[in-house]
């Protein structure tokens, strides 16, 4: 691998599903930019653009043959079913880790504008191992996506995941933030979360977005749902925690109410059965809360564990014992 970080080898993953219409024109397109970066001088020659089929049903497979035939520069990818984006995102990447210095992920319907990719090198020039890529506005989106993402990242900060606003998955990683991503085990991705947690230097670039030229959007509302769900519940078991504190909330109305009723009692206003059933409820109801978010809980941390996230890794390492190891930053003249 090449350690120059003036001028390091680039993989551009490119998820593709069912995208015969686009695929030509931004293959080709990707192409170009990938020739004009290289004539630039800014990444090394031996650059690539890694197409990812997630299982499409129509001719995407055929067309990314064909430009393997044509262009040793393009590396096809297949997978035997529809695994979604984030799974077909995740694997051209884990592929790219063992050639590449830095991946840029980015739509094939190129939506996403591919000149803000010369932006995203010079922040990973200048030392950053992420560099995410934010929308300049939703201005082509419909009003639909506009309102349903707009409370989509606004309910992901209220359950605690640290979440760049409108950030698609346009994005680059160095091998390092690769390497560590590759840690992550779980089954139920959402990389726009986990990334974010893998910390190291990070840096943002702007850009735009244009409507979809050919094509229609792959993301259906029940791929959207079923993203905005593994968002929410593989970042976070605050929902456990409200259940937790709303049995505490109810058993200290409860014990309030103890107090009022005892009152009442004792000045003979109440009717008979009035005051037991009462401190029934609501004692009763907040110890079942109360226990239940006990259990949920422990669910939650076994819902963690499960998921073996890595504890920590390294950013840099300097030790004089152990130079083999040794990693970090500053080269060694
Ligand atoms: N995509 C994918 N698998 C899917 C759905 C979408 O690989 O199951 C790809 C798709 O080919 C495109 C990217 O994910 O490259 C984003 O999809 P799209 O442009 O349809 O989403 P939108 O821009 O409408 O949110
Ligand atoms: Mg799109």
């Amino acid at each position: 691998m090449n350690n120059n970080r003036q001028k390091g080898i680039l993989y551009i993953v490119v998820p593709c599903y069912n995208e015969e219409e686009a695929l030509e024109t931004s293959a080709n397109a990707l192409l170009n930019k990938l020739q004009e970066l290289k004539q630039k001088d800014v990444i090394d020659d031996k650059s690539k653009i890694v197409l990812v089929d997630d299982g499409s049903k129509d001719r995407t497979w055929n067309i990314i043959e064909q430009f393997y035939k044509e262009d040793k520069n393009i590396i096809g990818l297949r997978f035997a079913h529809n695994r979604g984006h984030q799974n077909a995102i995740l694997a051209g990447m884990m592929y790219a880790k063992k050639y590449c210095d830095f991946t840029i992920t980015i739509d094939a319907d190129l939506q996403q504008d591919i000149n803000a990719m010369e932006d995203f090198i010079s922040e990973y020039v200048k030392g950053s191992e992420i560099v995410y890529g934010v929308r300049n506005s939703r201005k082509t989106d419909g009003l639909f996506k506009k309102l349903s993402a707009t409370m989509f990242y606004k309910s992901m900060r209220i359950m605690g995941c640290d979440i760049y606003e409108n950030s698609a998955d346009y994005r680059l990683m160095s091998s390092k933030a690769l390497e560590a991503l590759s840690e992550y085990s779980e089954v139920n991705l959402f990389l726009r979360g986990i990334i974010p947690d893998i910390g190291f230097k990070t840096s943002v670039v702007y850009f735009d977005v244009f409507p979809r030229m050919q094509g229609e959007s792959k993301y259906s509302l029940s791929k959207m749902l079923t993203l905005a769900a593994d968002g929410i519940t593989s970042f976070s078991i605050k929902p456990i925690r409200m259940v937790f504190g709303m049995g505490i909330l109810a058993l200290l109305v409860g014990f309030i109410m103890v107090i009022h009723i005892f009152y009442e009692h004792y000045f003979g206003y109440t009717v008979s059965g009035w005051s037991s059933i009462l401190m029934s409820v609501w004692i009763l109801g907040g110890a079942v809360l109360l226990s239940l978010g006990i259990i949920g809980e422990y669910v939650g941390r076994n819902y963690m564990e499960t998921k073996r996230r890595p504890r920590y890794y390294f950013w840099e390492v300097l030790s004089s014992e152990d130079p083999e190891n040794s990693f970090n930053d500053v080269k060694e003249e």
